[in-house]
């Protein structure tokens, strides 16, 4: 049986604390200069707007809604856009920072930036969700754009919510402007391979992490944490490589095989239940959701949302290896716990990075007026996340530091020594 945590105490950290300890810590061990360090700690622009929609009820309905660009260095920024009732300014900013240094690790020429609405978008209409994602449109028309900020789905948005934005923002310019958006339907220009890109990515480096740690898949059992889009298809992906998921969640609660769960099975479950694993029966139901991040899996990936891994069930996780599908999914106070029990995590922004990796392929796609076969969509991100895997491998080494700091290590230098080339005022 899987272990079950004593109290589902949750100590959630402001998400912009947690993402500039580590980026501290980075930047102490790299000798980052003064000047620099000031620059990169401090997004370019944050915008916020209020948007009122008409509700299907008639009335009016005022939503707020945020664009952060943390940073351009590397070229256009790029970032989701998550629907959420948790969304806020900190948040946003902390997962704008998140994108810089997410496509400087898998080394793609974007900086970073995010965007959410605070709203809940399980308890609104189609036609809602619509307006609201129109009007959010048309209030950051001057912030997006091909060349200057290229935004793409995230947490409550899919391809749905990116072909209204690309159809409201090619109304502005009198043209369609597909580059606009990515994570789009496949017949608005989006790519082969974007949806389960990020799942494929966390897949292709949790083996890559696995034989540097002997674990042989036949022999190792997950615990996967989300049933969206990264978390069902993460599962997929494992299961396909010979990994036994004993268990997955979703906000309905967790489930739990010994025997291992039919993925396949589960997201057709899911699927025609309304997205949810509510009622799902082929799997025990654990008594707390929550006990799924402690329970007994050599593989733990939380791919749902952020300080899922705190300081009070750290030292209770059984896994030897965590992958973070998720961004955020631990907080710094978890970090030292983890490390000092010798548990290995690949952190967000090398892990999940196969999403953004996709959705740059899908702006090239876009800007060249092609479209790439599956294979080499595959065939180059697969290419891309070993190879980043294998460099924030070698730097933790030559740093003596964890993954985490590694990868923190390897972003900001490359964006540090291109804003050296590039200079400031
Ligand atoms: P999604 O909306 O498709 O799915 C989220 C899933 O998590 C749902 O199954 C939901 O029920 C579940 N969930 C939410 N809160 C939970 C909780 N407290 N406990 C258990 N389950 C919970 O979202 P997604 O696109 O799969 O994104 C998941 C995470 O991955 C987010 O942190 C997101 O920022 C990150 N991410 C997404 C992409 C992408 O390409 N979609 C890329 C990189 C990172």
């Amino acid at each position: 049986m899987p272990y079950k945590e004593p109290a589902p105490i949750k100590d959630k950290d402001n998400p912009l604390e947690s993402m500039m300890s580590r980026f501290d810590e980075a930047a102490r061990k790299l000798g980052l200069d003064n000047e620099t360090y000031t620059v990169l700690k401090n997004p370019v622009k944050q915008v916020v707007v209020s948007l009122p929609i008409t509700m299907d009820n008639g009335k009016i309905k005022v939503f707020e809604g945020y664009r952060v660009i943390h940073s351009t260095i590397l070229g256009p920024s790029k970032g989701g856009i998550r629907y959420d009732m948790g969304v806020n300014i900190n948040e946003v900013k902390a997962l704008a920072a998140w994108m810089t240094w997410k496509c400087a690790v898998v080394d793609i020429p974007y900086g970073g930036a995010k965007g959410g609405i605070t709203c809940n978008p399980r308890e609104m209409s189609k036609g809602e969700i619509e307006r609201l994602t129109r009007a959010y449109t048309l209030a950051m028309s001057d912030i997006f754009g091909p060349d200057k900020d290229i935004p793409a789905p995230d947490m409550g948005t899919g391809p749905q919510e990116m072909a209204w934005l690309m159809d409201e923002y090619s109304k502005t310019k009198g043209m369609t402007v597909n580059a606009v958006v990515t994570g789009k339907p496949l017949v608005l220009g989006g790519s082969l391979g974007r949806p389960e890109a990020t799942g494929r990515g966390v897949t292709v480096i949790a083996l890559a992490a696995m034989e540097k740690l002997k674990m042989l898949p036949s022999k190792t059992s997950a615990a996967v944490q989300g049933f969206g889009n990264v978390g069902a298809n993460t599962a997929q992906f494992l299961s396909e490589r010979g990994i036994t998921i004993k268990s997955i969640s979703d906000l309905s609660g967790a489930y739990w095989n010994d025997k291992g769960i039919d993925i396949k099975d589960a997201i057709a479950y899911r699927d025609a239940n309304r997205g949810s694993l509510e009622g799902y029966t082929e799997a025990e139901k654990m008594g707390d959701a929550n006990g799924i991040i402690t329970c007994a899996v050599d593989l733990l990936v939380p791919a749902a949302t952020e300080d899922v891994i705190h300081s009070h069930n750290a030292p209770h996780i059984q896994a030897k290896l965590i992958v973070e599908g998720a961004n955020g999914p631990t907080n710094a106070s978890a970090d030292d716990i983890l490390s000092s029990r010798h548990i290995t995590v690949v952190p967000d922004i090398l892990a999940n990075a196969g999403g953004v990796t996709v959705s740059y392929f899908e702006w090239v796609q876009n800007r060249l007026g092609l479209r790439w076969p599956l294979d080499r969509v595959n065939r180059r991100s697969d290419k891309i996340m070993v190879d980043a895997f294998e460099k924030v491998y070698a730097t933790a080494k030559q740093y003596k530091v964890t993954l985490r700091t590694a990868a923190y290590i390897v972003a900001i230098d490359k964006v540090a020594s291109c804003y050296k080339f590039r200079g400031g005022f």
